[in-house]
This record gives structure tokens, sequence and C-alpha cells, in this order.
């Protein structure tokens, strides 16, 4: 098992609802524990189309033993059950965002996966959550 930092944001539809809803699916994936659950922020949109809602953003310690990929893969299979539509608009709104912000001591960059994601160091969103559960 090792430890890793996800982030989970939402600014479309139920955003309470969403994040929690996200956070028990991630509890029930198999090989995986979530050690410590951050508070909610709720924060401007950055870029992106005009007027789309706030966000809130919360951050995750997890354990897992899932790969990189296979936890990538988790996290995005619960992003489609939650509704996230395929059409994809940089920045845009959706309902839920599920991101691998640190996996152990991992560093990988290719077109599939970047950690630590690139977000951690620029967006107060991603890194004010994360600093909480450290
Ligand atoms: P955003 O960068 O705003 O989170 P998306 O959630 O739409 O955008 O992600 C786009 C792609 O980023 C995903 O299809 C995924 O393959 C890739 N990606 C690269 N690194 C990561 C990471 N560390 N965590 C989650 N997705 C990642
Ligand atoms: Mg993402």
């Amino acid at each position: 098992m090792v430890v890793c930092y996800l982030g989970l944001g939402s600014n479309l539809g139920n955003r309470h609802k969403n994040i929690a809803l996200a956070v028990s699916k991630i509890k029930e994936l198999k090989r995986t524990q979530v050690i410590k659950i951050s508070h909610l922020y709720e924060t401007k949109p950055v870029g992106g189309p005009k007027g789309q809602g706030k966000f809130l953003n919360a951050a995750l310690k997890i354990k897992t033993s899932l790969t990189p990929y296979k936890l990538l893969k988790a996290l995005k299979k619960i992003e489609r059950e939650l509704g996230r539509s395929g059409t994809y608009i940089r920045w845009g709104p959706r309902v839920i965002d599920l991101d691998i912000l640190f996996y152990a001591d991992r560093f990988i960059k290719n077109k599939r996966l970047k950690i630590p994601h690139p977000k951690v160091f620029v967006r107060e969103f991603v890194w004010r959550p994360l600093l909480e559960i450290l």
C-alpha cells in the first residue's frame, strides 16, 4: 500500500452530493482505503467559459495498492458513473473532477498521466485542501 492524494472538484448540479458520492465510491474501491478527508472549499472557477458556477473542492488522503494507471482508470469510471459527460470543455463546468495529485513519491509524465498533477503547484483550490490533510 502506498499513500496517495486525490483532488476532488464539482461545480454542476448538487455539488455537496456529488463530492459525497465520489468519496463513498472511492471508499468502495478494491485495494484502497480512505485515510483523511479535507473540508470542502468553495472557490471561483479559474479560466474556462464565462458564467460557470463556483466549485466545491476537497482533497483526500488514501492508501492503495492499485497502480497509478489502475487508480486513474477507477477514478475515470467514477466520474462517468456520476454523469460527467464525454464532451470536454477545457476548464469548463463538471459534475465531478477526480485528480491524482500525488502517488507516493512517483514522478510520471506522459500523455495519459502526469503525477504530481500540474494543478497542485498553481491552483490554490488544489493545494489549500491538500495542505490541510498532509
Ligand atoms: P483537468 O486537467 O481539468 O482535471 P480532465 O479531468 O478533463 O481535466 O482531465 C483530462 C485528462 O487528464 C484525463 O483524461 C487524464 O487522462 C489526464 N490526466 C493526466 N494526469 C492526471 C492525473 N494526475 N489525475 C487525473 N487525470 C490526469
Ligand atoms: Mg481531472
